[in-house]
């Protein structure tokens, strides 16, 4: 793998050659979009964002307006997915000025899937009938819990209460609503988890996000574990939360499909999807990865730096890599072992050479007879017992 750092020295505008585009390769289904701007940051966050720069928002949206037309004519999609930060804290004008430069650039079928994250605090009926108008048709939710001394360690800005109406709010306008739920917060209990998972079944909500809280330099939390402010979990009471997310969620009409990831039928994230099976896609703003035509990219973290770079006419991507046919297979079958489906093996081996099939099989071969992994004929997925495990397993394999 070659990386490269960007300079920042380019002045020539050619952004598209740049991210790995041919006309010729495959078309990209998906876009990634990253809005970089919420309220406050909350203490275990250490997303590309900053936070009540309400003043730079209109000089955000001029430079992700050149960073779009790079894309020089119309690129259909099937998927977009507008993360961030925190997309819905955009007001009405600046939302639709986004939305419409978005539908212009990369058009998406009706039968396409266009989510947006919200957090609770905007979800309201004025919020929802204009972005629904412009196209969004899921409703990503960032509650991550119910209970209030929860909300209230992970620094998050809404109670229980408003969270509840804004997910029952999202669901009379979008026919897919997700809440994202974390786990395993300092001093959390197991009947805390049980609490929140039971609130989230009631609400009949159509796809559930866990993640297990991580405590990532750059995060405030991550400061005050090393000052012994803030413990996190045991190991074993966090495996036992996952557990019960599973456990809950799939005795209520959920379907596990990947490993952090549950939805009732008909609802899986096709965006995440594409990502799982090793698709291309696109993506814009701060901080955002695109994986095209076999190269990575990453544009500049911060969101000044992204904006000052484009206002002097120059890329925002930091970061290049070019992967080789090897990495390419190495990545996709462990991007594909998320999904608890699993990967064909026999179809990527065909597309592998023998030393990295032979290497991918020999690990494969280890985790099938340590009861991690299960093979059965052309396919191989995790086991339950390989789901628990599975962060250490990759490695093994890239
Ligand atoms: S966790 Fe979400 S709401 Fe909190 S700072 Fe990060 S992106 Fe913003």
């Amino acid at each position: 793998m070659r990386i490269i750092k960007n300079t920042d020295t380019q002045s020539e505008r050619n952004w598209l050659s740049e991210w790995g585009w041919r006309e010729s390769g495959p078309a990209s289904l998906a876009a990634y979009v990253h809005i970089p701007f919420c309220r406050h940051r909350c203490g275990y966050c250490n997303f590309s964002l900053l936070a009540n720069r309400e003043d730079l928002y209109e000089r955000f949206l001029n430079a992700f307006e050149i960073e779009l037309a790079e894309l020089k004519e119309p690129r259909r999609v099937e998927t977009i997915f507008l993360g961030g930060g925190t997309p819905s804290i955009l007001p009405r004008e600046p939302m639709a000025r986004l939305l419409g430069m978005l539908r212009h650039w990369l058009p998406i079928d009706s039968q396409g899937e266009w989510s947006m994250e919200a957090n609770p605090l905007d979800v309201t009926d004025e919020f929802c009938e204009q972005i629904l108008s412009l196209g969004i048709n899921r409703l990503s939710i960032g509650g991550q819990s119910f209970q209030p001394s929860k909300l209230l360690r992970l620094e998050r800005d809404h109670s229980p209460e408003q969270l509840i109406k804004s997910v029952e709010r999202a669901k009379n306008y979008f026919s897919s609503v997700s809440l994202d739920l974390i786990f395993a917060a300092p001093n959390e209990s197991l009947a805390g988890w049980q609490d929140d998972l039971k609130t989230a079944i009631e609400l009949n909500v159509h796809h559930v996000s866990t993640y297990g809280l991580t405590f990532e330099k750059g995060a405030r939390f991550w400061g005050m574990r090393q000052r012994h402010e803030i413990d996190s979990l045991p190991e074993e009471l966090e495996l036992e939360l996952y557990k019960e997310a599973i456990e809950s969620l799939c005795n209520h009409g959920f379907d596990h499909y990947e490993i952090s990831n549950f939805a009732k039928p008909g609802h899986r994230c096709k965006h995440n999807q594409n990502y799982w099976l090793g698709n291309p896609w696109w993506a814009f703003g701060p901080s955002a990865a695109r994986y095209i035509g076999g190269s990575r990219s990453v544009n500049h973290r911060g969101t000044i730096e992204y904006i000052r770079r484009i206002e002097k006419n120059r890329s925002p991507v930091d970061e290049l890599e070019h992967l080789t046919a090897e990495q390419m297979i190495r990545e996709r079958f462990v991007f594909g072992m998320r999904q608890l489906a699993g990967v064909n093996w026999n179809s990527l081996r065909s597309e592998a050479d023998s030393a990295t099939s032979n290497s991918i099989e020999a690990a494969m071969g280890k985790h099938v007879a340590a009861g991690w992994m299960i093979r059965n004929g052309e396919n191989v997925r995790l086991s339950r017992e390989g789901l628990f495990i599975s962060d250490v397993l990759w490695s093994e394999y890239l």
